[in-house]
């Protein structure tokens, strides 16, 4: 038995006594204890939350206190883009930008239902309007571009919503100097949209080279899963590419590879780790070690630039210096 069948159980069974104890067991009575055993079953499922890795029935506020990573078989459950930039951006410091780019259906297409149904069912679901949430805010007191995908979102996949979220996202940051970072979680382009989805791949990777040239710093992290479009354009361009732990990051899927290539492949294939080992991604990072291990590599990289700005303008020295001292 459930655990939480074991609860709903006892608390019926216990109500049932008491209704007996003082004679009132009517008809009203049992469908109002059906009805709020219906409430305490949502209830109970809140509390408590089944661990994806080991199966674990973990404490929700526990969990949650972890950063959502279980303490037991160290997995890292999914997390919504909100709780993506509130677990990296100091409190209170998050500005959402572009939230005014909405998406639409420019091909009027229609699978088993409508795309505009698909938008409307989504955004309820998942309480944000497209697949990423884009913005500016502080880590550990350092202004930075950020964007969070959502994978409730049609499976965050890219619309050109998002892709023109990233690509102003990352127009930002070229015009205001700042270092930006972006949380992939995505199953790749999004079907609805046709080529128009494709295109965002070869849009935000020039928007992206725009601020390489500025010589500006871009952190891509990688999160379960990542996959599609996405990896093959801005996810894979970072000047520095962190995964989650056993995150899985990837092209086509596992399946459709092996019916291709008609071969097994290994099991660690595909996951952070293998990606690792094989020099296509720079850190695998823990959860909790994440935002100082960002905030360390964003001083580490503006220290050098003002560094490399000082030396470069020897004439220049004291007016320098006194800029330096400022910051
Ligand atoms: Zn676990």
């Amino acid at each position: 038995m459930a655990l939480k069948d074991f609860f709903k159980n006892r608390q019926l069974k216990r109500a049932a006594k008491l209704h007996q104890k003082q004679g009132s067991a009517t008809a009203g009575n049992i469908s109002e204890l059906k009805a709020k055993s219906a409430i305490d079953d949502a209830l109970l499922c809140s509390l408590w939350t089944k661990c994806q890795g080991c199966n674990e029935l973990l404490y929700t506020s526990e969990l949650k206190k972890n950063l959502s990573v279980c303490k037991k078989c160290n997995f890292h459950h999914r997390l919504t883009a909100h709780e993506r930039i509130e677990q990296l951006i100091d409190y209170g410091t998050f500005v959402e930008i572009n939230d005014d780019v909405l998406p639409s259906d420019p091909l009027n297409f229609t699978d088993l239902k409508s795309y505009k149904e698909r938008l409307k069912d989504a955004q309820q679901l998942s309480g944000v309007s497209e697949a990423i949430i884009t913005g500016i805010g502080n880590i550990n007191n350092q202004l930075v571009s950020i964007g969070a995908m959502e994978f409730q979102f049609i499976g965050g996949s890219m619309g050109s919503v998002v892709g023109e979220r990233i690509t102003r996202l990352a127009e930002y940051s070229t015009e205001k100097k700042l270092p930006l970072i972006i949380i992939s979680s995505s199953g790749g382009a999004r079907m609805h949209e046709g080529i128009l989805s494709l295109m965002q791949m070869a849009k935000t990777a020039s928007a992206l080279k725009r601020l390489h040239e500025e010589k500006l710093l871009y952190i891509s992290i990688l999160t379960e899963p990542t996959f599609g479009g996405v990896t093959a354009s801005f996810a894979m361009l970072g000047d520095l590419i962190i995964a989650e732990p056993e995150a899985r990051i990837g092209f086509a899927g596992r399946r459709v590879i092996e019916e291709t290539i008609r071969q097994k492949l290994p099991k660690d294939f595909q996951t952070a780790e293998y990606l690792m080992e094989n020099g296509q991604i720079d850190m695998v990072i823990q959860r909790q070690t994440l935002k100082q291990i960002v905030s360390d590599l964003i001083r580490l990289h503006t220290q050098n630039i003002k560094k490399k700005r000082f030396s470069n303008n020897g004439s220049d020295k004291t007016i320098f210096e006194k800029i330096l001292a400022r910051l």
